[in-house]
């Protein structure tokens, strides 16, 4: 199995280190990952300027792009002919990636550009609380891995696992989720620069609101590893029939 490992953290992560050391055993690695931190990037690909690759270490890669661009990067021409990858894991992201966090997330958006690979592509995430276990989601990623490679799932689907921030004997076990919704998020601080002009920094994400039983929070919440099969269709195709019945009253 050829498994291209990114996230949004930067090359230099912890939470990229931990899934490197626990996926080596099981398959021939390929990392390609952002020079910087670039969390909150989303699905952007750069286009303004040249993207520059340079190696850290063997088959490993730091780009001077987003998460997006180093998984299109690696799958569409960096490596020449090569063979293909089978998969994208990206992650362990420093935090949590749950209910509205998706659509922001680098992360996530790094396993959405790996979709039209062979296998699932798998974004994974430490939900921090007070003790920084990524030694228990690499853990958690070798396991879906092995299950992966005994009982393959639909290729193009792609999952977003969240770990609860607990010693692995400590969790409870993994349930299959749907994403929450989290409340509107905290406003925008305010400060000034030395010329007492404002400056801003965008606040933190609300808490979890729809966060009942079956959602990514509520699981997490209780000890379990969240697992969310994702889509990429935004279409709301319970709306379909409701906005074909607006369209024609216009003009009434
Ligand atoms: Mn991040």
């Amino acid at each position: 199995m050829r498994i291209l490992v990114s996230n949004d953290d930067g090359y230099r992560a912890e939470g990229l280190q931990h899934l490197v050391d626990a996926l080596r055993p099981l398959a021939e690695l390929t990392v390609v990952a952002p020079d910087r931190n670039r969390s909150g990037a989303s699905n952007s690909l750069t286009l303004d300027v040249p993207l520059r690759v340079s190696e850290y270490g063997e088959r490993m890669y730091f780009v001077n792009g987003t998460p997006t661009d180093c998984v299109h990067l690696a799958i569409s021409g960096l490596f020449g002919q090569e063979q293909d990858q089978d998969m994208v894991v990206s992650g362990i992201n420093d935090g949590a990636n749950l209910g509205d966090d998706v659509l922001y997330s680098g992360t996530v958006a790094a396993a959405v550009e790996g979709r039209f690979l062979g296998l699932p592509a798998i974004a994974i995430s430490l939900v921090l609380r007070d003790g920084r276990h990524f030694d228990t989601a690499a853990r958690v990623a070798s396991e879906l891995l092995l299950r992966l490679a005994r009982t393959p799932l639909h290729a193009s689907m792609i999952l977003n696992v969240n770990v609860p921030d607990l010693p692995y004997e400590r969790l409870r076990g993994f349930k299959s989720t749907r994403l929450g919704y989290r409340h509107r998020s905290e406003p925008v601080v305010r400060a000034s620069d030395p010329r007492g002009r404002p400056v801003y920094w965008v606040g933190p994400p609300g808490g979890g609101d729809d966060a009942g039983e079956g959602t990514d929070f509520h699981a997490v919440a209780a000890g379990y590893v969240s697992v969310t099969p994702l889509q990429v269709d935004l279409t709301r195709h319970t709306a379909l029939a409701d906005v074909d019945e607006w369209l024609r009253g216009r003009g009434e």
